[in-house]
């Protein structure tokens, strides 16, 4: 086996899931919502393929999906993206990530992550030969230490990769807080990854892209996809944005990773994309509603909860001498509910250690039944 691969262990989600279904428990672990997609989206798809749109889609995505893209980051943040050069399709934002690893980054190359990170990042930059350079976010507001951010960058420092809104501590970072990311990418010349899955997620804040900072267009991959967005994570469509020459590099390994992603969903997406404004009223009420009704239901139970201003997870704070991995097996086994013990998110601190992560993109019912059986 190779080396790199000998050391991956099973996703965390992955095994949670599994514990939760084995234990028969509610799963608020790995992150998809119970219930389905908007039925229009779907009927999208199944229109699709009865248009025998069947065959391999062209490997860059089909060009209606980029331009309905590009359409988005300008209405919604007035950045103006080239669908020709400046985008590329993948099968969700996990393979864009890959690919955006795999394109840019040389053996012996450092990035930095800020972790709690997802757990899809470690293994791209292993995979491509480099370095994994860990910067804690500190708990409970997780701020990352300028001082210690600058000190991470060296001078093989050639990415930094930015999860924004987070997964998983809910955290949306401030403008200043991009600026001083932004100013360390331009002062010592790397990329900036900034991940935006959760990008429509977000609770009494606006979410900003890293690429709309300034000139930071010029050095920054925004990766994004439809799973949270339109509650189809199954469909796995997902895109990188950046740089002509970056694209190309990113399509370079995606044309030999899976060529091209699944067509008809693309077909789907790229008519969803431009009709979405009245869903996403809808979606953001939905998952406010979600947010809130398993924080106060948490803080009834007498969890200490952090107070999400975006993605659909929220994090409780464990009680003194508790540890989370014991801590979840003790909820899945005794109280039938199923989370994410924090420390798989982190590789330096062991502040994970002292924290769980409960997903809420489940059906209120489902909410409700976990809460009661945590009370
Ligand atoms: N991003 C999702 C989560 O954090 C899981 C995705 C996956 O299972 N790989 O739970």
């Amino acid at each position: 086996l190779s080396n790199t691969v000998e050391q991956f262990k099973e996703s965390i989600f992955s095994t949670m899931t599994k514990m939760a279904i084995e234990n028969k428990a509610i799963n608020l672990s790995q992150g998809f919502p119970d219930f389905d997609g908007p039925k229009w989206v779907i009927d999208l798809a199944s229109k699709a393929m009865n248009e025998n749109k069947n065959q391999y889609a062209p490997s860059m995505g089909i060009l209606p999906l980029r331009e309905a893209i590009a359409h988005n980051y300008k209405r919604f943040y007035d950045f103006t993206v080239n669908p020709l050069s400046e985008v590329v399709v993948t099968t969700g934002a996990t393979e864009a990530i890959f690919c955006t690893c795999m394109g840019i980054l040389n053996p012996g190359d450092e990035v930095i992550v800020l972790e709690p990170f997802y757990d899809s990042y470690l293994a791209s930059i292993q995979l491509a030969g480099a370095k994994v350079v860990p910067v804690t976010l500190k708990a409970p507001n997780f701020n990352f230490d300028i001082e210690e951010l600058k000190a991470a960058v060296t001078s093989k420092t050639k990415l930094l990769i930015v999860n924004n809104p987070h997964n998983p501590t809910g955290k949306v970072f401030t403008a200043e807080e991009i600026e001083v990311i932004g100013n360390l990418a331009r002062e010592n010349d790397f990329y900036i990854l900034s991940d935006e899955v959760y990008e429509f997620l977000t609770f009494g804040v606006d979410h900003k892209p890293t690429a709309t900072y300034g000139d930071l267009a010029n050095r920054t991959i925004t990766i994004s996809s439809t799973g949270k967005t339109f509650g189809l994570t199954g469909w796995k469509i997902g895109w990188a944005i950046g740089p002509a020459h970056i694209i190309k590099a990113i399509h370079n390994v995606h044309q030999f990773s899976t060529f091209a992603v699944s067509q008809p969903f693309q077909w789907a997406m790229a008519e969803a994309l431009v009709k979405m404004d009245e869903y996403l009223v809808e979606f953001k009420a939905d998952y406010l509603r979600k947010r809130n009704l398993l924080i106060s239901g948490l803080k009834e139970c007498g969890f200490n909860v952090s107070n999400p201003q975006g993605t659909y997870f929220a994090m409780a704070f464990l009680p003194e001498g508790e540890n989370d991995v014991d801590y979840c097996k003790k909820l899945i086994v005794e109280k039938k509910v199923a989370t994410i013990p924090t420390s798989a998110f982190y590789i330096k601190s062991d502040e994970g250690t002292k924290m769980i992560r409960f997903c809420f993109a489940k059906k209120d019912e489902t909410l409700e039944a976990a809460l009661a059986n945590l009370k």
